[in-house]
């Protein structure tokens, strides 16, 4: 099926619904928050109570200044769904226990991971979109639906956080028109840069600190990996911009960011600068992502973790 004929299909499964789940995965990012309450807003307006916005974990509280930021709520396991859309989600399993909320429903899979596999009865998967919120911006034009300052803010934020403030490899010609048009609907850009970028607690700073200056070099330099373990609480921390901070060291290729979530449950971030595809790395690890950043998560000590990747990460270095 076509884009126009998926459209209009979401449409009439849409109408004919009783009750409408639209959800976000677990550690939820710029893009996935953007799209959700951009979706999320869009489809209240029109279909008011019958639509759910739902969370899969905690949202950070910097998103707050996103439109109906304070009606997200977890999933409730007496409600049953008749359509879901699952947003940003390279598979069912970005849910985490929330998994169980596509049971019986038509799922609509709107997303951009090349590790996608259509796992949807309806799918808007475009590895080569720059965001999810590029998909969402291109699925309201297509339904016909006035985008304003409130919506056009949300996906703003979606596009502007993964593509590192458009300076990936994702970001096409169409991203910057899609961006500008945004512009045109008068966003305030200083106030979008402040709360997503500039707000960042002081806690979180020093803690960033802290842990940058475990790094260690591996391969002439071309590998960097950023440790954290799980002591004094500091799982809870924000660790956001460490990893890219690592990759934007010169002689980096690819950095890795190996965070000890729980005891002996690792969460690993990867980046890569030009030539790694870091996505096929996460594969093969069981998880996924994009080929300039990707993730897996693993039940092991951040060692063992840690040596693994090491080896594995010498095979795409050449
Ligand atoms: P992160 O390092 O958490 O910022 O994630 C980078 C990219 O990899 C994102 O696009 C995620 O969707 C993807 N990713 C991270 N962790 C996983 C995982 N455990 N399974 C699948 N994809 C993941
Ligand atoms: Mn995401
Ligand atoms: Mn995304």
């Amino acid at each position: 099926m076509n884009f126009k004929e998926n459209v209009n299909l979401l449409k009439i499964k849409l109408d004919k619904a009783s009750k409408i789940g639209i959800i976000s995965h677990i550690k939820p990012d710029g893009d996935n928050l953007g799209s959700l309450f951009s979706l999320g807003t869009v489809l209240k307006r029109q279909y008011g109570d019958k639509i759910d916005i739902l969370k899969s974990d905690n949202i950070p509280d910097k998103y707050n200044f996103l439109s109906n930021y304070n009606k997200a709520i977890e999933p409730n396991k007496d409600t049953n769904y008749d359509v879901v859309i699952v947003l940003d989600c390279g598979d069912e399993k970005r849910l985490g226990k929330y998994e169980h909320v596509l049971n019986g429903a038509v799922v609509v899979n709107i997303d951009h991971h090349i590790s996608n596999k259509s796992f949807g009865d309806i799918n808007f998967v475009y590895s080569d979109a720059s965001s999810t919120g590029e998909i969402v911006y291109k699925i309201l034009k297509q339904m016909n639906i006035k985008i304003d300052q409130e919506i056009a803010t949300c996906i703003y934020v979606a596009i502007s956080t993964d593509t590192g403030s458009f300076k990936y490899d994702n970001t096409t010609k169409e991203t910057h028109e899609i961006a500008g048009k945004l512009l045109d609907l008068g966003i305030d850009l200083n106030n979008i840069t402040k709360r997503v970028y500039q707000s960042i607690k002081l806690n979180d700073a020093l803690y960033f600190i802290r842990t940058l200056k475990n790094i260690e070099f591996f391969y002439d330099y071309r590998l960097a990996i950023v440790c954290s373990s799980n002591v004094n609480g500091y799982n809870n921390q924000d660790t956001e911009g460490i990893v890219e901070y690592a990759r934007d060291i010169d002689t980096v290729e690819v950095a890795c960011f190996i965070k000890e979530i729980e005891e002996n449950k690792i969460k690993v971030s990867l980046r890569s600068k030009s030539y790694v595809d870091v996505a096929k790395i996460a594969e093969k690890f069981d998880g996924g992502g994009h080929v300039r950043a990707a993730g897996f998560t693993l039940c092991n000590t951040i060692d063992c973790v840690k040596d693994k990747i090491i080896l594995e990460i010498e095979k795409y270095l050449g």
